[in-house]
């Protein structure tokens, strides 16, 4: 889910300033999407201090190319409810890899020169897993020192995630788990996916 808080006044939507210049320019390329021959600008910290206090503040909000816009207020009651239903529904995380398992394999030295390439069905398939409610966290031995840059494929590719972990050792990946005694079952799984091929045999659980 990507949101981002705005306040339209005179025929202007005005958003807060971005944390990083690359940041500011995703996010931008994304607000023109739903704010299509709007101007967009983007106000200075202090100025949109002065702008929420006497505006309403609203939140454009995408999940899966839906955009919505809800006020701040509403919005943070829909997100205490969310919460507070994740604290008690048992979602499940998905740890995914990024080379070779989401983008086409590439070399270290190449992610600048050339661009990332979804591989067959790994979207559709990330889209499944947020849409039944769970977390994907997505591990990479990408250095962090790529973060920007990998946080702009991931967008221009609008893969859906909840967390990135980078800088990842380049050996195989261990999860290490708990059973619950009183639901029996596996509560470690693993896939492992023959590189570029996509992530059609992932199964997504329904919770
Ligand atoms: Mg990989």
């Amino acid at each position: 889910m990507k949101t981002c808080r705005f306040i339209r006044k005179d025929g202007v939507v005005w958003v807060p300033s971005p944390d990083s210049w690359l940041g500011g320019w995703t996010r931008q390329r994304w607000l023109e999407r739903h704010f299509s021959g709007i101007p967009v600008r983007s106000a200075s910290a202090a100025t949109w201090a002065d702008m929420s206090e006497v505006n309403e503040v609203y939140v454009l909000c995408e999940v899966s190319d839906n955009f919505t816009e809800t006020s701040l207020k509403k919005f943070r009651q829909i997100e205490k409810k969310r919460e507070e239903k994740i604290l008690v529904q048992k979602f499940d995380t998905y740890f995914c890899d990024i080379d070779g398992t989401i983008f086409k394999y590439r070399k270290f030295e190449t992610y600048k020169s050339s661009p990332a390439e979804l591989t067959p069905g790994s979207l559709e398939k990330l889209i499944e897993i947020k849409k039944a409610g769970h977390m994907i966290v997505l591990t990479t031995a990408r250095p962090e020192d790529l973060r920007e840059h990998t946080l702009m494929e991931l967008e221009q590719n609008s893969v859906p995630f909840d967390r990135l972990v980078m800088g990842l050792a380049r050996g195989p990946r261990h999860l290490i788990n708990d059973m619950d005694p009183n639901n029996p079952g596996e509560r470690a799984v693993s896939w492992n996916l023959n590189r570029d091929e996509g992530m059609s045999d992932v199964t997504v659980r329904s919770p």
